[in-house]
């Protein structure tokens, strides 16, 4: 079976509508009962045939384990460990991908935290992405007002419980067909920890983890559904360090040379140079150490600059010259400088074909419904963050052209899509206009609708890695597109020299 390009459904509706509208009790000849019959039967039989044998099976599969994928998903919620620091939650899924059956291997990359379970043996090899890293601060309950489940502690405000969970029961199911027979080939469950500082998906890259991979499959939790087929920016991160001499500031500041002095030079610097860059370059910076006390002259400063463009290619220039002011910065404040790259993400690769297989299995599965309750708490949530209270949005929209600017944020699943083909994901795990990175997010995911969005994710990944995995023309045309796309432009890890920042606490 095939599963991509428009559906026929599309067609046999508006017949079936229009023979409706013919059909009158009263004056209702045989020609237009037998028309009124074969379209029924035509477009049922058609969306019954679409959810195939291994689909239905699919379903079922991450039905059977919708228990014990909440209970991940709930466990990791509730632990929120950051960054390179998610010990617990990467052993919550990698036991439960061995328990299984997958061959799992830890500690890949040099990340203690980052894993490979993979199951079954020859091609296609088809790739699922699991995130598990959680935000510092955003500690939140399961309520639709803010409140902390732990102050200061962390919250899981993007949603990454989730994403972990919902990857590792579509890498399950498909590792059931594969163990019954029905689908051949490997299927592989990456567990991708520090996405969100450091963006440990580059070392793991670098590492070659994809090398064997024909196409990768990811999803990210949402306010609304959708095959996503738009990319996201490129960004580095960089640190600047300037070293002065330490002076009493009023008893003899002539001694002194001033780091902070430096640090403000430079971000006056950046500053006015936002007047000539292009609109769609963003440059953020976080002073890290501006100096300690008021009556000495700083000997060191600090922070961490950011810049972002819709292209890597884009970027790369913007990054020179912001590197080469704090040249400027340190010959002004008579102060020496340091700059050290942090690590630097690639713009996602689209992948429109795998975006249509992705796309009419979201047809299939149709939107998630909601109790009372849960339509109630994400009105709840969005008065709290003083939005319209028009509840959450799960409709299954068509797949949207590809953006050329897309804005927006940055992920590290761009570096995978530049070395593997790629399809991703949104699905429903909020209301609708859900500030991100927030406690509203937390307190989603720690309850029913997170959950449904989860299982919701599971099924649409493993029905599509299943399309992928029957149809070798699938994995062809989204492997062209892929090619074409990346066209002659070599991938290069920005990552700087020797292991991934493991310990490093906040610099
Ligand atoms: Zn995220």
């Amino acid at each position: 079976m095939s599963s991509s390009g428009t559906s026929p459904r599309a067609f046999f509706i508006p017949l079936l509508l229009l023979s409706l509208r013919k059909f009158k009790l009263t004056n209702m000849t045989f020609k237009n009962f037998i028309q009124l019959l074969f379209c029924f039967v035509f477009t049922f039989s058609y969306a019954q045939n679409k959810m195939n044998k291994t689909k239905k099976a699919i379903i079922a599969s991450v039905e059977n384990h919708k228990d014990n994928l909440i209970k991940i998903s709930d466990d990791i919620w509730a632990l929120a460990e950051t960054a390179f620091e998610e010990h617990q939650s990467s052993k919550i899924l990698a036991d439960y991908a061995e328990q299984q059956g997958f061959q799992v291997e830890r500690g890949v990359a040099d990340i203690p935290t980052a894993f490979v379970a993979t199951f079954g043996s020859g091609k296609p090899v088809i790739s699922v992405l699991g995130e598990f890293d959680a935000l510092p601060g955003l500690s939140q309950k399961a309520e639709p007002t803010k409140n902390p489940l732990n102050e200061g502690a962390a919250g899981h405000g993007c949603g990454h419980n989730m994403f972990g969970a919902a990857s590792l029961g579509a890498a399950i199911a498909i590792k059931e067909q594969i163990e019954n027979g029905t689908l051949k080939g490997t299927i592989k469950f990456f567990g991708t920890p520090s996405e969100e500082k450091y963006f440990g998906k580059i070392w793991m890259v670098n590492a070659g983890l994809w090398d064997d991979v024909d196409v990768n499959v990811s999803w990210h939790p949402s306010a609304s559904i959708e095959a996503d087929v738009q990319s996201t920016l490129a960004l580095i991160d960089f640190k600047i360090e300037f070293y002065g001499q330490a002076a009493h500031a009023s008893g003899d500041p002539w001694n002194g040379r001033s780091a902070s002095d430096a640090l403000e030079l430079y971000t006056t610097g950046v500053n006015y140079y936002r007047e000539h860059v292009r609109p769609t370059v963003r440059m953020h910076y976080h002073i890290q150490d501006g100096g300690q006390v008021v009556n000495v002259v700083p000997d060191y400063s600090r922070l961490w600059m950011r810049v972002r463009d819709t292209k890597r290619s884009g970027m790369m220039p913007v990054y020179e010259q912001v590197k080469k002011m704090a040249e400027g910065a340190a010959i002004m404040a008579n102060v020496d400088y340091k700059v050290s790259l942090i690590s630097g993400i690639y713009e996602v690769l689209v992948n429109r074909e795998g975006g249509k297989i992705m796309q009419s299995n979201l047809e299939l599965l149709g939107p998630i419904e909601y109790t009372d309750e849960e339509i109630a708490f994400g009105k709840g949530i969005q008065e709290a963050t003083g939005k319209k209270q028009v509840g959450m949005d799960s409709a299954i929209k068509p797949l949207e052209e590809t953006q050329e600017h897309p804005g927006g944020g940055s992920t590290d699943v761009g570096d995978v899509s530049w070395n593997v083909p790629n399809i991703n994901l949104g699905v429903t795990v909020a209301p609708k206009d859900t500030p991100w990175h927030s406690w509203a997010v937390v307190a989603c995911g720690g309850m029913s609708i997170g959950h449904k969005g989860m299982l919701y994710a599971a099924k649409a990944m493993s029905m599509t890695m299943a399309d992928l995995f029957e149809n070798p023309e699938l994995v062809k045309s989204v492997k062209s597109e892929y090619e074409k796309r990346k066209g002659d432009e070599v991938y290069e890890a920005m990552i700087p020299e020797g292991p991934p920042p493991i310990s490093n606490k906040g610099n």
